[in-house]
């Protein structure tokens, strides 16, 4: 039976959680932790797959259709002992025995989920009732990646885990907020209904290597234009704020809110606050003096400003990221051109 959780602000009236499936009891002594990673071929997903293949008790699968993500992400575990991959869209029921769930599958560059906005929201909807499904039939424990973009373009500043957001439900990025919003709100029905342990991480802007280059977002766009000797697009007006991580700091939260005895939501971000005029002059001058600073037009619904408040993740978490922006563009720009055949004279 797992321990009493909380959500940090002690309202979370819950069932006991159901057991574990009796084909697992019925097995012989198991002493590894068989692990989900649903999108675990993409980004965050991939680095979280590396950290957790380095404790020799853990056993790995990982379910990704392939959409953002690459079997590149995943080639230097293919063939190990302790290591699988299925092609496998999460919009379908998938039937494995497994102890936790990080459920991460969900395009998160808003080129992407914008794309196919129908598939986005059913990824998110019909994915996390899957995943839910799944958790509640062998009994495992569940977290999922949500977005600080559940807080929309938010009224509060910084963004606390009590504040209910601003969200447009009809506008073009709505498929992946409210969506979000729908994930966690079956999170936690399945929790007070079922008894399922879950863990839910606000995500906040998150960057590293092995992004995909021509994704969209700011981080990865600015790297590769610098790289390549482009103009850096700074979208208008160029003083909407976002909050930037790295990627290593994110997966070392991401393990302790699995590990830890809260369910969330709980912010996961860097409280590192810069313009995008700011981040295009900082990538300039790390990356690439030479490159021009250019404004080009904006998309709608563009949040204005977004900072997480980790008082949450600190006090309960013991979490605070390490790694500074300064400190983590360079990291990022090494594997950028080395995949862009640009390395550095
Ligand atoms: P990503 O696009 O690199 O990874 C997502 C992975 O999910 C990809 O491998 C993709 O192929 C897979 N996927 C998408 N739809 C799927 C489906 N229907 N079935 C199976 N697999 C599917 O994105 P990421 O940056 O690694 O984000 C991972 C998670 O973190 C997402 O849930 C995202 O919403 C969340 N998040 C990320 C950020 C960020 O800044 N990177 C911020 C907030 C939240
Ligand atoms: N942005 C920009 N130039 C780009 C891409 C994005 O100025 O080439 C801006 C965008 O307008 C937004 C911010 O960067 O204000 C973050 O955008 P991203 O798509 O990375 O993430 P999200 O909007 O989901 O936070």
């Amino acid at each position: 039976m797992a321990k009493q959780v909380t959500n940090g602000d002690n309202n979370s009236a819950a069932k006991a959680p159901p057991p574990p499936s009796p084909l697992r009891f019925s097995k012989f002594f198991q002493p590894n932790m068989r692990i989900l990673v649903t999108g675990g071929a993409g980004f965050i997903g991939s680095h979280l797959v590396d950290r957790l293949m380095e404790n020799e008790k853990n056993e790995v699968i990982v379910a990704d259709n392939y959409f953002t993500g690459s079997k590149d992400n995943s080639k230097k575990w293919i063939g190990h002992p302790r290591f699988e991959l299925i092609r496998h869209d999460v919009t379908e029921p998938l039937l494995v025995e497994v102890d936790q769930i990080y459920h991460l599958a969900c395009p998160a560059s808003p080129i992407f989920y914008k794309y196919n906005p129908v598939k986005t929201i059913k990824t998110n909807v019909i994915g996390t009732l899957n995943m839910l499904g799944l958790a509640k039939r062998v009994g495992a424990r569940i977290l999922l990646t949500s977005t600080s973009e559940v807080y929309g373009d938010p009224l509060v500043h910084p963004q606390d885990e009590s504040y209910w957001g601003n969200v447009n439900p009809i506008g073009v990025r709505s498929c992946y907020d409210e969506g979000k919003r729908v994930a966690e709100t079956l999170m936690f029905d399945y929790h007070r209904q079922h008894g399922i342990e879950i863990r839910v991480a606000r995500i906040f802007n998150t960057y590293g290597p092995r992004m995909n280059i021509d994704d969209g977002r700011v981080v990865s766009n600015f790297i590769a234009q610098a790289v390549r000797g482009e103009p850096l697009t700074v979208q208008a007006p160029g003083t909407q704020t976002r909050s930037f991580c790295y990627v290593s700091d994110m997966v070392d939260g991401l393990i302790r809110l699995m590990e830890g005895e809260n369910t969330g939501p709980i912010n996961l971000g860097n409280p590192g606050e810069f313009t995008m005029i700011e981040l295009a002059e900082t990538v300039k001058e790390l990356i690439n003096p030479n490159v021009e600073i250019s404004k080009v037009e904006n998309t709608p619904d563009d949040p204005r400003q977004r900072k997480p408040d980790i008082t949450k993740a600190k006090k309960l978490l013991g979490w605070e990221p390490k790694i500074k922006l300064r400190d983590g563009l360079p990291l990022m720009e090494e594997d950028f051109r080395s995949r862009l055949g640009k390395p550095t004279n």
